[in-house]
Parts: structure tokens; sequence; C-alpha cells
């Protein structure tokens, strides 16, 4: 029996894995698993769109094992990988350890969230890069406007109503406009305070929204946010962040109780302490998508670096090349188990698109720029018909002509760590 083990259920890992069951149908002698920590597969590009109701918590992921029926899923933590024996350490939450054994490893596990070691930042920011950071943010944001309801305090009441996102690349962006949105519509709910109360800042160093598109596109962007009252401070660094607010690089604080870090990705740690790790914590491979050097050893996605040449610049870290490579990367790992060639990796980007909501989005595509009404036509159409299973869709695709209905839901469902117990103090998050 040939063992391909997969290590990561995102975008790579999943789309490798549908890959290989559909190419090895007939061939029970190659036995491919899967380990991730979740059982499910999360389709990110609508996370913000969770973060803020207008998308069901549970329609955007997928159980793996109903993508991939014929792949062995092991739900656990990945703890470590070891060439030498060709070996991974796995463990489960309830803290039974195990060794699988391998001969080919692919390794997808993606990145963690980067707060550049700024003091604060990651004890007092949210994330958004999984299913509870979604979470956390909505029931935060609605935490923020029931404690602003009861609020007699005016200038506590402003530090409450007042939402701030670092980093304005794509999820930062989505995330900023579509937290707007959601408190605005929410604050006509409330007696306390009005939608002109609430105060949204998007800010990042760097001197223009969305970098990686065109400028006209950024501009664009950000007109259409500072029309919808939000604050876009560009060119400004964070410093440090605390309970009561964030300290800016030019000597400015925001007070505030809702800071939300969008900005950017670190190394998993997982990988960080393998032999092939390159100086900035990911994996290089060759034009195969081979790490150099292990035999049977294989990298995509977040965690890796692939360039289109030796020498070129990486590929961006999208889930567009996540899952390119993770279909490309399955037909080489069958023709080294037969003892084919391999083929080269080469992706040409199709396009980059960031939903703003109300109906207005920006897109470049093709070398056209497009944005407003058509852009979030296609950015619907597009991410529709990229979420796994026709299930799936339907239910999404009815969470969003509800959401033209219907106000959004501003039901707020405590975590285990918000339940607050008899003693006063607050339960554990399990
Ligand atoms: C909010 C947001 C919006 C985005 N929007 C877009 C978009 O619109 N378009 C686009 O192209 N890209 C988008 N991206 C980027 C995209 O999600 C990533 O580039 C893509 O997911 C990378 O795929 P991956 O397989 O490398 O990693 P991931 O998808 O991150 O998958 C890694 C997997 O490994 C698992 N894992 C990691 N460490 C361990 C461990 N120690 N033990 C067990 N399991 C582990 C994780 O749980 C996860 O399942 C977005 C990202 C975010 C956060």
């Amino acid at each position: 029996m040939h063992r391909i083990l997969i290590l990561g259920g995102g975008f790579g890992g999943v789309y490798a894995a549908m890959r290989l069951q559909s190419r090895l149908r007939h061939r029970p002698d190659i036995d491919v698993t899967l380990v991730s920590r979740d059982n499910y597969f999360l389709f990110t590009p609508m996370l913000p769109q969770v973060a803020t109701s207008s998308v069901d918590t549970r329609h955007i992921v997928q159980t793996i094992r109903r993508i991939c029926p014929r792949v062995k899923l092991l739900q656990a933590e990945i703890e470590t990988i070891d060439f030498a024996t060709r070996t991974v350490t796995i463990s489960h939450a309830e803290g039974h350890r195990h060794q699988l054994g391998y001969d080919q490893l692919l390794l997808a596990v993606g990145g963690v969230t980067n707060y550049f070691g700024l003091p604060g930042v990651a004890e007092y920011s949210l994330p958004i890069k999984n299913l509870s950071d979604a979470i956390r943010i909505r029931n935060h944001a609605l935490d923020m406007l029931e404690q602003a309801e009861l609020e007699d305090d005016a200038a506590l009441r402003k530090q409450l109503l007042t939402f701030v996102v670092a980093g304005a690349g794509f999820a930062g962006v989505e995330t900023a406009a579509e937290l707007d949105i959601f408190v605005r519509r929410a604050a006509k709910q409330y007696r306390n305070f009005t939608a002109a109360d609430i105060r949204t800042v998007i800010l990042d160093a760097q001197s223009r929204v969305l970098p990686e598109l065109s400028e006209q596109l950024a501009a664009f962007t950000q007109a259409t946010l500072e029309k919808r009252g939000m604050e876009v401070r560009m060119g400004v660094r964070v410093r440090s962040a605390d309970a009561e607010g964030i300290d800016l690089a030019d000597g400015t604080r925001i007070a505030t109780r809702m800071f939300v870090w969008a900005g950017g990705v670190a190394p998993n740690p997982v990988i960080a302490a393998l032999p092939c790790t390159n100086p900035r914590g990911r994996i290089e491979v060759d034009q195969n998508l081979a790490v150099p050097g292990y035999a049977g050893i294989w990298a995509i996605g977040d965690c890796a670096e692939v360039a289109s040449a030796p020498g070129a610049k990486p590929y961006p870290p999208t889930a567009q090349h996540a899952l390119r490579e993770g279909e490309h990367v399955a037909d080489n790992m069958i023709a080294l188990a037969d003892g084919k060639p391999l083929k080269p990796f080469a992706f040409t980007m199709i396009g980059q698109m960031a939903n703003l909501g109300e109906r207005s989005a920006v897109a470049m595509v093709g070398g056209f720029k497009i944005s407003g009404f058509p852009a979030w036509w296609l950015w619907r159409t597009y991410y529709l018909s990229r979420i796994p299973t026709l299930e799936r869709k339907i239910r999404v695709a009815l969470d969003w002509t509800l959401d033209l209905l219907f106000s959004r839901d501003t039901v707020k469902l405590s975590m285990p760590s918000d339940v607050r117990m008899e003693d006063g103090s607050h339960g554990q998050r399990n």
C-alpha cells in the first residue's frame, strides 16, 4: 500500500484530496489520509459575511467527509513532522497522540495571523482567520451595541460605538465594509444611540487601500467607504493596543473596545521547525511543487513559496492559487507513485475582487477594471459557483436573498467563554 498523507484541510489540502479521490477511484493500492484541526472545509472569502450576519455560520463550511468521501479524514492537531523517520505526530483534543507514517507527504497547513510583535495587539484585537474568529467578531460587535444601550456616560458610549479594523488588504476592507453595514443597520433597533453615533475606522500603514488592485479601484473603494460615513486612514501604523484603545505611530490614539486585526499572515508554527523552511518561514518548492532535497515531500498554499520560474516573485497567498496548486500537486503525487514524469505548475491569475457590500464591489479581471454593481454581481456569481456542493450554494443564495428582504439577525448567542457563572466569573472556553 502506497500511503499519501495530506496535512491541512483548507483550499490546498482539500482540493488535492478531491483530485486524488477522483483519480484514484480504481486504485486500492494507494491510500489517502488527510489530517486537519477541524472536520470541515471553510470557504474563507465569505468569512466577513458570517461575521456580520448576512450569511449563516454553517453555510460557508462543509464537512470534508462529504466533499471527499473516499479520503480518510482525521480531525486532530498536527504536532510534529519528522522527515528522518517519515512520521507525523498528531493529537486529538482529548489528549491522545498518534503517529502516522507516509510515503508521500503534502504540507498544506496555511498560515497564522501575524501581529508583528506589536505590544498588546495579539491580546486586545480580534483576528479574522477562521470560523470562531467570525463568530467572536459578530458577538463582540453586538456586545458593544448592548453596552452602549445602557451607558449614560457620553464618552464611554462613544468609545463603545467606535469600531476599528487594521489592515486594508482584501480581508480587512471586506470585513470593515460589512461590519460598518451590520452595526449601522443594527443601530435602528436601539434607543440610546443612532447610526449617526457609530464610528467605523479602517487604517493601514500602506498609502492606499487594496494595494493589489489599481489606483483607480483603490480610489473608488475609499470614496465608497467614506460616502457611507467610514473613516479611512492610510499611511498610519499601529504602535500598540490595550483594552481601552489603540495608539498609532503618528502620536494619536483611538478610544475603542472593538479592534479587528487583519494585518497579515505569518508562517504556521508547525512548519517553522522543519529543516526546509526559508528565512521568511515558508517552504520554497520547485516548479513541480516538490520540496527540493526531500523525496516525496510537497508543499502548497499559504505555507509554501511557489514561483512561476526560478528566481521569479512567488505567487501571492490566495485561495485561487492554493486550490490550483492542490489539484496540480495531486497529479504529480500520482505520477511519482507510478514512476511517471512530473509536470511543472503554472497559473495566470484570473483576477482579484473585493466585496464592499451594499451592492458594490471592485474587481480587476483579465486587465479590466470593474467597480460598483457589475463588480458586485461578478463577485457574488463567481464565489457562489466556487462554494463546494450544490446544497451549500443554495443555502448561501437563500441567505443573500433573505438579506435583501429582512433586517440582519442580531441575536447574540453566548460562547462558553462568555457565559457568566453564578459566582460572577466567566465560564471556560472549551
Ligand atoms: C477573511 C479572509 C478572506 C479571504 N478572501 C479571499 C478571497 O476572496 N480570495 C482569495 O483568493 N483568497 C482569500 N483569502 C485567502 C485564502 O483564504 C488563503 O490564501 C487560502 O485559504 C490558503 O489556503 P491553504 O490551504 O494554504 O491554507 P488554509 O486554507 O488556511 O488551510 C490550512 C488548514 O490547515 C489546518 N491547520 C493549520 N495548522 C494546523 C495544525 N497544527 N493542526 C491541524 N490542522 C492545522 C487549518 O485548520 C486549515 O484547515 C481570504 C482569507 C481570509 C482570512
